[in-house]
């Protein structure tokens, strides 16, 4: 018997990832480093408060934070940061939640900050026992509405950063902090998917809040970064509503050694790489019939671009989504981004995969568009008319 690898054991199907950071396919292709230092600690004992004050160190550093501890993930870092600021250090007080009673419990949240990542982030927030105070409308907010919307039973206000968000229409970091600090209410920020570590502390939230497998590259874990009195809050919610959201010693070595590598790390280099598998599948899809292949930058500026494909039905002899449940269902599977499929787009992303992946990647889009023209797959008449849901599988 030849050496089989964890899915050939266990009979699942091989997936290449041209989606991005997805949770839904695994997230991220851990770093060889971060893998290392899960398998010294795994069989190891060690105080947890010591690992977590060793990822303070390191997290304060990376960040430009007074403080830090790692959590479970970005969502169960979003509960515990709310909670934080209902309760502070009140051990009675999270004891209680999520019952609320006597503690400030409102947060403030701009409407077009009101996404789902697989999940809707406004129930992250009332997982602690907080009221959800949405302001303004799903494509705009005025100043007065933000300042309106803050009462004395605010708590908290929270921010998204995120290509989920509108995009325009709202209102800056900078500004949304000011008004908030104005009220004398602290900023949140769920930064998950961000690269930039330092920047949103800099422009003024008082807690940051990342992903540690998503561009990290690190295990499943998330990162609260930020003022010292509001990191403190939320640890301590682990031993109340934090307790069903713990992260292991494996998950907290690993984002102390994510951060690490991602300080050290060639970025321009990166960078070139991803380019050179963009170039190779524009290449690849030059002059062909019905599909363009543009790159385009990261919404929200992180230093990636990705190749959007269009396709035109008539010329292609495909849709858009016919194209993408063709590259899913094959051997291996390929999940690529898939936001605006009813608009006939969608994107490769290059970070998560290497040359040899991305080959397979071209030769497949080739037999696939191929198949398409010679009539060989099947065109759904009423691809514009799939369910949301039928959509949100390939994106969360
Ligand atoms: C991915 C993501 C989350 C959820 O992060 P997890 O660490 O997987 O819980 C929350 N917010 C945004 C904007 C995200 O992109």
């Amino acid at each position: 018997m030849p050496h089989q690898n964890i899915l050939q054991k266990l009979g699942l199907r091989q997936v290449i990832n041209v989606s991005g950071t997805m949770t839904v396919i695994g997230a991220s292709s851990a770093r060889p480093e971060a893998v290392a230092a899960i398998a010294d600690i795994l069989p190891r004992f060690v105080e947890i408060d010591e690992l977590q004050r060793a990822a303070g160190r390191m997290i304060a550093k990376a960040c430009g934070a007074e403080a830090g501890f790692v959590t479970a993930c970005t969502a169960a870092a979003i509960t515990l940061a709310v909670a934080a600021a209902m309760t502070g250090v009140d051990r009675a007080a999270i004891a209680r939640l999520p019952d609320a009673a006597g503690l400030k419990n409102e947060v403030v949240i701009l409407a077009g900050h009101l996404i789902s990542y697989g999940a809707p982030v406004d129930q992250a927030i009332r997982l602690a026992g907080a009221k959800v105070v949405p302001v303004g409308q799903a494509t705009s907010v005025a100043e007065y509405e933000l300042e309106a919307a803050f009462t004395p039973q605010t708590a908290a206000a929270v921010y998204v950063v995120s290509h989920h968000t509108a995009q325009s229409g709202m209102i800056g970091l900078g500004r949304f902090a000011e008004i908030a600090h104005a009220k004398g209410v602290p900023v949140i920020i769920d930064a998950a998917a961000e690269y930039d570590l330092k920047g949103f502390l800099r422009d003024g939230a008082d807690l940051a809040l990342y992903s540690a497998h998503k561009f990290l590259r690190g295990a499943t874990a998330g990162i609260v970064a930020g003022r010292r009195d509001l990191v403190q809050a939320a640890y301590l919610q682990n031993h109340g509503i934090g307790r069903g959201m713990k992260v292991g010693k494996e998950g907290i070595v690993s984002t102390i050694v994510a951060l690490e590598t991602w300080e050290q790390a060639d970025h321009a280099a990166q960078r070139r790489r991803e380019q050179e598998l963009l170039d190779l599948w524009q290449k690849t899809l030059a002059n062909r019939a019905g599909v363009s292949a543009v790159a385009i930058p990261d919404p929200t500026g992180n230093p990636v671009d990705r190749l959007r494909l269009t396709v035109l039905p008539e010329q292609a002899g495909t849709t858009a989504w016919d194209l993408v449940t063709a590259l899913a269902a094959g051997t291996p599977s390929i999940v690529v981004r898939a936001e605006f499929l009813e608009l006939g787009c969608f994107e490769l992303d290059p970070c998560n995969l290497g040359r040899d992946e991305a080959e397979i990647v071209a030769q497949r889009l080739v037999r696939v568009l191929d198949d398409a023209r010679a009539g060989k797959q099947a065109m759904s008449a009423f691809a514009d008319w799939r369910s949301a849901e039928e959509k949100e599988i390939w994106q969360a």
